[in-house]
């Protein structure tokens, strides 16, 4: 599964290294050398995944993920440590401020690649069948069902997979590319307004109980799925 993983790294040929052997495994790498930095990334569009080094110039990476995990808009975004530190105390300290997984250097790409892989499968919860529920709307996997306020609304396969994406991935913006690849697989060729075409569905399908001011357009980039309804949406 292709993600967009955020990469905290302040050594130039480290950042190199992990960012060539990420994008070679199929992932899109944001770069960035310090925390700072990775905030404003972050405030902007959340990433499916941050690999964040302990040692950086400015806030620290510890610092970095607790803010991170104290904020209900970030609190779900999975972290993967690395760290020259190889002590267990260290270990500890950085679990414990909430990263999923933690990599001491040198490690090997191949490891970095499957442990990254391993977290995803574990922190993506599209794949699974768990029921989610999200301000009031409720979509069921296992019985193909989605109801709101009482009301069962009807979907059409891919307004329901296409929900079931969005209601996993909130607060976070979705190109059409990445949607098309998401929902509809990487091997199927389907033009980039077919989106917007199942976006238009699914609002309409979800109109009767508000919930299709949750499907948000972000201009010039796709569609997110937020609880913060805003006034121009
Ligand atoms: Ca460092």
């Amino acid at each position: 599964m292709p993600a967009n993983i955020l990469l905290v790294e302040d050594e130039p040929a480290i950042q190199e290294l992990i960012a060539v052997n990420l994008t070679r495994a199929g992932h899109h790498v944001l770069r960035v050398s310090d925390a700072e930095t990775a905030q404003r990334v972050v405030k902007d569009a959340l990433p499916d995944l941050i690999l964040l080094d302990w040692m950086l110039p400015g806030m620290s990476g510890v610092e970095f993920a607790r803010k991170l995990r104290g904020d209900d808009r970030t609190r779900a975004i999975p972290i993967i440590m690395l760290t020259a530190r190889g002590e267990e105390q260290d270990k500890v300290t950085g679990l414990e401020t909430g990263a999923d997984d933690y990599v001491t250097k040198p490690f090997s790409p191949r490891e970095l690649v499957a442990r990254i892989k391993a977290v995803l499968r574990r922190r993506s919860p599209q794949v699974t069948e768990d029921p989610v529920e999200s301000g009031g709307l409720k979509l069921d996997p296992t019985t193909h069902r989605v109801s709101a306020e009482g009301l069962v609304l009807a979907l059409g396969p891919t307004e329901f997979r296409l929900l079931h994406f969005l209601m996993t991935h909130p607060e976070r913006v979705h190109s059409r590319t990445q949607l098309l690849d998401q929902v509809w697989g990487d091997h199927v060729f389907v033009e980039e307004r077919t989106v917007d075409v199942h976006i238009r569905r699914l609002r309409s399908a979800l109109e009767a109980s508000g919930h299709d001011r949750m499907i948000q357009t972000v201009r010039g980039s796709g569609y997110r799925f937020s609880l913060q309804v805003d006034a121009a949406n």
